[in-house]
C-alpha cells in the first residue's frame, strides 16, 4: 500500500485512493465544496488545493481527485497551498456573496471577504460546482438541469431556461448544493413543489388525514418502479404523511393491546 506523508504525518492508503482520502485518514482537514462521495469527482471548484512534493519542485494539485499510486509527500498547510485555497475562496465569494454556507467556510479558512467585484444578478449565488447537475443525472437519472452559456455567462439551468418537464421535484439538487442556492418551495394551495431557481414545478401528494403535502407524485411513482414491494401496500402508505402514519400505527398498536387485555380478562 502506498504511503502519503501529509504535513509530516504518514498514512497508508489503498492504491488509487485520493489525497483527500489520505488526509481524512490522517485527520487533516481540507476544505471541499464540489466533492460528494455519491457522484463522480470533477475537482471543479479547486478549493481543496494542496502542494505535492515532486523532489526538486512542488506542484499545486486538487486533493479530491489526485490518485495515490506511489509514496508521495503532500503539504496542506504550506504557505503556497493555503494562499491558493484562500485565493479560490475570494473568487467564489465574489460569485456567491450572500451564501451563509460559503461565508462560514471562508471564516473557517481565515478569509475575511473578497477584493473582487461581485458578479451580475443573473449569475449570482451559484459557484458552478456542478454538483446539482451530477446528482440529477447520475443519482436521480433525470438530467433535468445542465450547464448553459459560456465564459462569464455560464450558469446551471433547465433547457431553454424554462420549467423542465423532466424535473420530478425530488429536491436532491437542493440537498447537495454546497452554497444553499437551490431551494425547494412548497406551494400548499396549488399542491405543488417548486425547485428554485429552475422554475420547475411538480404536483404533490397530500395527506388524506391532515392535508399536509408529502412527496411529489413523480417521486412516489419512481420509488414504486424501483422498489420490489407490494404496490397496493405502498399506495395505501403514501396516502398519509409520516406523522399521520406514525399516529395511525400507534393507534392500531394501542387497540391491539386493548383487545388482547380484554380477551385475557374474559378468559380468566
Ligand atoms: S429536483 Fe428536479 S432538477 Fe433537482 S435533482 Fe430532482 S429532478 Fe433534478
Amino acid at each position: 500500500m502506498p504511503t502519503v506523508t501529509i504535513d509530516g504525518c504518514k498514512v497508508e492508503v489503498d492504491r488509487d485512493a485520493t489525497v483527500l482520502d489520505a488526509a481524512k485518514k490522517a485527520g487533516v482537514w481540507i476544505p471541499t465544496l464540489c466533492y460528494h462521495s455519491s457522484v463522480s469527482i470533477t475537482g471543479a471548484c479547486r478549493i481543496c488545493m494542496v502542494e505535492l512534493d515532486r523532489g526538486d519542485w512542488r506542484q499545486l494539485i486538487t486533493a479530491c481527485n489526485y490518485p495515490v499510486r506511489q509514496d508521495i509527500v503532500v503539504y496542506v498547510s504550506s504557505e503556497r497551498a493555503r494562499k491558493a485555497r484562500c485565493g479560490i475562496m475570494e473568487l467564489l465569494l465574489a460569485r456567491s456573496p450572500e451564501s451563509e454556507e460559503l461565508k462560514a467556510l471562508a471564516e473557517q479558512m481565515g478569509v475575511k471577504g473578497t477584493p473582487y467585484p461581485t458578479v451580475t444578478e443573473s449569475q449570482r449565488n451559484c459557484i458552478l460546482c456542478g454538483l446539482c447537475v451530477q446528482v440529477c443525472e447520475e443519482i436521480i437519472g433525470q438530467a433535468a438541469i445542465s450547464f448553459a452559456g459560456r465564459g462569464v455567462d455560464k450558469t446551471v439551468a433547465s433547457p431553454f431556461r424554462q420549467a423542465s418537464e423532466d424535473c420530478i421535484g425530488c429536491g436532491a439538487c437542493a440537498a447537495v448544493c454546497p452554497v444553499g442556492t437551490i431551494k425547494v418551495r412548497v406551494h400548499k394551495d396549488e399542491r405543488e413543489v417548486e425547485i428554485s431557481p429552475f422554475k420547475s414545478r411538480a404536483k404533490l401528494l397530500v395527506c388524506k388525514n391532515c392535508g399536509a403535502p408529502t412527496v411529489s407524485i413523480e417521486v412516489a411513482e419512481q420509488a414504486l418502479s424501483r422498489l420490489d414491494i407490494d404496490i397496493e401496500e405502498f399506495r395505501q402508505l403514501m396516502q398519509f404523511c409520516p406523522k399521520c402514519r406514525r399516529s395511525q400505527a400507534a393507534a392500531c398498536l394501542k387497540s391491539a393491546v386493548f383487545d388482547k387485555k380484554k380477551n385475557e380478562c374474559a378468559a380468566g
